[in-house]
């Protein structure tokens, strides 16, 4: 027996956490997992989930729009925010508490307080000030969005926690990045009816997608009103009577009700006492870890955003899930980073897995790019002026599959199911055997027999 409290002490309650604290403690181990906000973290609180049922509810004005295409009359529609807000708010406590009850069934103790670190094996709980010992911690604390302090008037802007909470939908917004949160929430904005412009600093949005799907989300998107400012960035927020004014670089001046910077999320290890512990962390404030999620203290596990691998949550559950067999069940088994299909809910939607056409040109001699361009059929009678586009990447020398784009309705959903085909290794061979589903868009995918183009050395041919 142990002389320690617990078997294992987990820090952080988000889907890292929950899903390690669960496992261990199903397997008869003494576990505790310490959470000093909400169960369920960034995805279920303040991320992924209420984020989706944003997403839903900002496209039901061209539901409303497109019905009539179809012999609907519609009638006068309105929008209510608050009501919106009240019902994700239900939802989402509906889910902290399935998370609250899987732990409890298996055994692991709740504790309701931020906990620290005060050396290798102990932690204090700073509610009560007790301090416990662990034989294994780990830490799976996520991370919290980039305030950008540097930028003057930082504290009057809102980041995408807020988002989730505000009093009032703003009439207009002013969305400062480029990357998932940032197009993400300026769909949902926009299709609740608030004007809204986008600020990034790169040349396009998006910048480490495929260049097709970063171009053709651009124009979508501001086809259907929203602004879109690139090579700029705001250098300066200030209050008006109005509401808030933000100065950018380029000489813009522009007025909205919000403003809310979407700059990326940093791992969340400030005054975790990761000092007291040993526990190392890189130039970022991220936890460092080898193949297993073990930091420098062998003990010592990081799992989830904290170690800024990669941050999405089906990464740290398998990061979790990777932990208990290599730590309870003898199976040293190393989480698998390789071809991570996602989708950015953005509106059309992004799904992707795999190389895009730039990273596997240059890492191939020769690639073959297969793409399609066109109008899904619910836009012909609805009259909506839409594409949808999707691409595939294949190295010529193999006929494997390296690279597939979808940009266009449910593009999330192909992407998961593509993602088992690149991991599966297949060839463009095997796309080209598999029966296509009629009427779909996905159809599109098994049915683009002949190369749009190749790209041989770096040269489009
Ligand atoms: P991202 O890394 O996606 O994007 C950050 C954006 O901020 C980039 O456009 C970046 O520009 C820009 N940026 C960073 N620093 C500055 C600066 N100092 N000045 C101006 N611009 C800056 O982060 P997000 O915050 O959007 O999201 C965080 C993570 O959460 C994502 O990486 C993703 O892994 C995850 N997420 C996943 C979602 C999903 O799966 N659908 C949804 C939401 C989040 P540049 O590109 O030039 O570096």
């Amino acid at each position: 027996m142990s002389t320690y409290d617990y078997d294992l002490f987990v820090i952080g309650g988000g889907s890292g956490g929950v899903r390690s604290a669960r496992l261990a403690a199903s397997m008869g181990k003494r576990v505790a997992i310490a959470e000093e906000y909400r169960f369920g973290g960034t995805c279920v609180i303040r991320g992924c989930v209420p984020k989706k049922l944003f997403v839903y509810a900002s496209q039901f004005h061209e539901h409303f729009e497109d019905a009539a295409g179809f012999g609907w009359t519609v009638g006068e529609s309105r929008f209510d925010w608050q009501k919106l807000v009240a019902a994700k708010d239900q939802e989402i406590a509906r889910l902290e508490g399935l998370y609250r009850k899987g732990l409890d069934n298996a055994g692991a103790e709740i504790i309701e307080s931020r906990a620290e670190l005060t050396g290798p094996h102990s932690i204090r709980l700073t509610k009560t000030g007790r301090e416990v010992t662990a034989e294994r911690i780990v830490i799976a604390v996520g991370g919290a969005p980039n305030p950008h302090e540097a930028l003057p008037g930082h504290e009057l802007c809102i980041s995408s926690n807020e988002a989730f909470h505000l009093d009032t939908l703003p009439r207009s917004i002013v969305i400062a990045g480029g990357g998932y949160i940032a197009v993400e929430f300026a769909n949902i904005f926009h299709g609740l009816g608030v004007e809204t412009t986008l600020i990034y600093r790169g040349r396009e949005i998006l910048s480490r997608f495929d260049q097709d799907l970063r171009r053709g989300l651009h124009q979508a998107m501001e086809a259907k009103g929203i602004r879109i400012l690139l090579t700029d960035v705001i250098e300066e927020v200030t209050k008006t009577e109005e509401g808030l004014a933000a100065r950018t670089k380029c000489g813009e001046l522009l007025l909205a009700d919000q403003v809310m910077l979407a700059l990326g999320r940093e791992p969340h290890t400030k005054g975790l006492g990761l000092e007291a512990a040993g526990v190392q962390v890189n130039e970022r404030g991220a936890i460092t870890v080898d193949a297993y999620s073990r930091t420098n203290v062998p003990h010592i596990f990081a799992l989830g955003d904290v170690t800024d691998r990669v941050q999405l949550t089906p990464v740290a559950i398998h990061e979790a899930m990777c932990f208990i067999e290599t730590e309870y069940k003898n199976n040293p088994t190393s989480p698998d980073h390789d071809l991570i299909a996602t989708a950015v809910f953005s509106q059309p939607e992004i799904g992707t897995v795999g190389l895009s056409e730039e990273e596997a040109a240059s890492r191939y001699p020769e690639i073959e790019v297969y793409r399609a361009e066109f109008r899904p059929m619910k836009a012909t009678l609805s009259g909506r002026a839409e594409k949808m586009m999707m691409k595939l990447i294949v190295e010529s020398a193999g006929r494997k599959v390296i690279g597939a784009h979808i940009l266009g309705h449910d593009a999330g959903e192909m992407a998961q199911l593509l993602g088992i085909t690149l991991k599966a290794g297949c060839t463009k061979d095997d796309f080209d055997r598999t029966m296509a589903v009629h009427p779909t868009a996905a159809e599109e995918l098994v049915t683009m027999y002949n190369p749009s183009y190749r790209i041989k050395n770096g040269e489009r041919i």
